[in-house]
């Protein structure tokens, strides 16, 4: 998304932008994205959430979002709704096919199987969640192209890494899932489920996103534990019944929970017999930490200054969500303007 959106608002202040995808079809992940474009209420809320990122780079998104989303429109794109379902957080919802057409227009030169060269001036490949998922032997819930080409053009240049390297935003899967399935077959009820490693110790409790309890699955994996009165609860439109299902019909491991190989665990979440077990793998949305910036999307190097004309946005760019979690569409729309701005001297 950000390539897209740097190129789109570079066109509009009279740069001649040349937005170059490695992938066969234009949008990344924002592609497969459930469209909501968001943030947090307040800028003490995201800090709160996200302790450990860079409070300037956060404060750009809680200031400029709405204004960022107000320019998609102008840009022709109507969201399908006005806010997010969530009472955490602000922000619209969009078709993720008619988002990225709309970009894609208003980027105007996209040049799809073409990796980026050397006179690569916004850096916007995605982050590196492939190679993570692939180096630590998880799922990948991403587009498949973003291995960190946009963190190695920027190193052998001087750029400084972020903290967090090792976070990724993680959702739960019941297994590997085809790309149009990304959205509705994630298990996404941690907090109503007992959750527990494959010797049967309890995991812990999850936020309300979930991300933390993903990144702490035991090798990638975890069985959900639920009684009968937590498949009636709703997650957005369905209920938990309903997420189960789809992990069924993906193939995924649901059994009664007497056919776990470990005794359950006493607790308070399984008081409604029958219990139900779901197997569940760590999916790999997108990192978290990635290249350092400052708050105009200059790529930094160790001592803090720019590297001469290179910036970086979406989650190319690291520190905004450490230790957390946030819409990697609002980073990638608000820092995808700001880079295009910041390299135009605007
Ligand atoms: C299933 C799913 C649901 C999601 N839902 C939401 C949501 O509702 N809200 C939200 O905020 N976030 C959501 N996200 C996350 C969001 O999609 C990402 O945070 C966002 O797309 C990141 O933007 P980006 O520009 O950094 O990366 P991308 O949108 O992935 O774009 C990076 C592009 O760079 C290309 N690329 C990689 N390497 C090269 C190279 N060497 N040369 C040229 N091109 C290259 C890739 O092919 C890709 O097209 C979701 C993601 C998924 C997968």
């Amino acid at each position: 998304m950000a390539g897209l959106v740097a190129a789109a608002r570079a066109r509009e202040l009279g740069g001649a932008p040349l937005v170059f995808e490695k992938g066969d079809r234009a949008g990344g992940s924002m592609l497969l994205s459930s469209g909501v474009i968001w943030r947090h209420r307040t800028l003490d809320e995201f800090r709160s959430e996200c302790p450990d990122g860079d409070l300037a780079l956060q404060a750009r998104i809680v200031d400029e979002l709405d204004y960022a989303l107000d320019w998609l429109e102008r840009l022709g794109i109507e969201p399908v709704r006005r806010e997010t379902g969530n009472p955490l957080t602000v922000g619209r919802r969009y078709d993720p096919r008619a988002l990225t057409d709309t970009l894609v227009r208003a980027a105007g030169d996209v040049r799809l199987r073409q990796r980026f060269g050397e006179t690569a001036q916004v850096l916007a490949t995605g982050g590196f969640g492939v190679r993570l998922a692939r180096n630590r032997g998880l799922l990948l819930r991403a587009a498949p192209w973003s291995e960190g080409d946009g963190l190695a053009f920027a190193a052998e240049r001087g750029a400084a890494e972020t903290a967090g390297m090792e976070q990724f935003y993680g959702r739960a899967l019941p297994g590997p899932v085809q790309e149009d399935e990304f959205v509705r077959a994630s298990q996404l009820y941690a907090g109503s489920a007992l959750v527990l490693d494959d010797e049967g110790q309890d995991l812990g409790g999850a936020a309300w996103h979930e991300s933390d309890i993903v990144q702490r699955f035991p090798g990638g994996k975890a069985w959900y534990v639920l009684d009968a009165r937590a498949l009636r609860e709703r997650v957005r439109e369905r209920t938990v019944a309903d997420l189960v299902e789809a992990a069924r019909a993906a193939g995924g491991d649901v059994r009664p929970a007497e056919q776990l190989p470990f005794e359950l665990p006493a607790s308070s979440k399984l008081a409604e017999q029958p219990f139900l077990a779901v197997r569940v793998y760590a999916g790999v949305t997108h990192t978290i930490g990635g290249l350092r910036v400052d708050r105009d999307a200059r790529v930094l190097d160790r001592a803090g200054a720019a590297v001469p004309d290179l910036y970086a946005a979406g989650a190319d760019a690291g520190g905004i969500f450490t230790g957390g979690y946030g819409s990697g569409l609002a980073a990638a729309l608000v820092y995808g303007r700001i880079a295009a701005e910041t390299a135009l001297g605007h």
